[in-house]
């Protein structure tokens, strides 16, 4: 077949089989050839009395169609088995362009379409009567259709699937950010200021360490109990948290013991900052609602270290919380060390 003819077949197929499928007619042979002939628009009586049809019904019911077809094409039998082989190929390659969009698994149908080609090869050769060729036909046409709601029930899945995944990606990231947070105060915990620290070193840059414990909280918990206990820290992490600055990371570290990490800081600058935060947190006035009283005495102690590029060996950890116990034995409510 030339190219020109090939191409004029399937374009004469797709729109046959687009509007058999709008007026919801049965994938039968002898509509198939209708439509074909419809579409390909060289019967003028034909066409006419189908759009007759179509307007009275809004389809064509399967009597009126055993009519037309017995009307029109059965006496006549102008289709020609060479060229319904010629309407078929020009359909399997349709097929395979559509199939290759939805990107269904066609294994399948691609056995059909195989052998209809073999069982064509044949026909040319041994001469195929129409009915046989048109039962070669209406197999291919149920076959798509099974593709067809194969693809739709494919897409449904492939969608609900892309659901689940981002339910469950929405769900590992909640679980992600629990995991690095604390659940009583919201602030990072321990895991996450270690990661952040273990990060800071590989860096080599320079950066501040500020260790945090609040005076005497075991008393809170002893006067006041624990829920008292446990609003003290939260109202001390919040206040810590609003004294941070751009690029800092407030974490709870023990039980009322913080750490901030303080990028490319001197002890100077992370000094201050301590010094800011003691004392807003200093201010701090808590209502204890079973007595009914005003608890004003929270107070905090400091330690505060930078790492040094030049002797990296030191941990600034332990430096700032030996400077934290240094504050604590001097009196407590204070930062350490003291610079003049
Ligand atoms: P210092 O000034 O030397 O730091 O004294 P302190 O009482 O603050 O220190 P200590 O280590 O003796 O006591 C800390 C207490 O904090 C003991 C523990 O029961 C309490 N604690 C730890 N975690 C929590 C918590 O999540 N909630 C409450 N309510 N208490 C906690
Ligand atoms: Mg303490
Ligand atoms: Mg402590």
């Amino acid at each position: 077949m030339s190219d020109r003819l090939f191409a004029k077949a399937t374009a004469v197929l797709k729109k046959s089989v687009a509007l058999m499928m709008k007026h919801k007619i049965a994938a039968t042979p002898h509509n198939y050839a209708l439509w074909y002939l419809y579409v390909e628009n060289n019967k003028a009586e034909l066409k006419q009395a189908m759009e007759q049809t179509l307007d009275t019904y809004q389809t064509i019911p399967p009597s009126q169609g055993d009519l037309l077809y017995n009307q029109f094409i059965e006496e006549e039998q102008n289709l020609e088995v060479k060229e319904m082989r010629q309407n078929l190929e020009a359909m399997v390659q349709e097929l395979q362009h559509t199939m290759r969009d939805t990107g269904t698994d066609t294994a399948n149908f691609q056995s059909t379409i195989d052998s209809s080609f073999e069982k064509l090869e044949n026909a040319e050769r041994d001469g195929m009567a129409l009915d046989q060729v048109m039962d070669l036909v209406r197999h291919l046409i149920d076959q798509a259709a099974t593709i067809r709601k194969s693809t739709n029930f494919f897409n449904e899945q492939l969608s609900s699937a892309q659901e689940e995944i981002s339910k469950l990606k929405d769900q590992l990231k909640q679980t992600e950010v629990q995991a690095m947070h604390d659940a009583l105060t919201g602030i990072y915990n321990r895991r996450a200021f270690d990661l952040d620290y273990q990060q800071l070193l590989q860096h080599k840059r320079e950066f501040a360490v500020i260790a945090c414990d609040i005076d005497h909280f075991k008393a809170f918990n002893d006067n006041y109990g624990h829920v008292l206990g446990d609003q003290v820290l939260k109202v001390v992490a919040k206040r810590l948290s609003e004294g941070c600055r751009e690029g800092m990371k407030i974490y709870r570290y023990g039980g009322e013991e913080f750490m901030i990490l303080m990028p490319d800081a001197d002890l100077r600058k992370a000094r201050y900052l301590a010094e800011t935060m003691r004392r807003a947190i200093e201010k701090l006035s808590l209502k204890d609602r079973r007595a009914n009283r005003q608890i004003k005495n929270i107070t905090t102690s400091f330690g505060v270290a930078v790492f040094d590029k030049l002797s990296p060996k030191r941990s600034p950890v332990e430096e700032a919380d030996k400077q934290l116990y240094e504050a604590k034995r001097l009196g407590r409510n204070r930062v350490m060390p003291i610079l003049n």
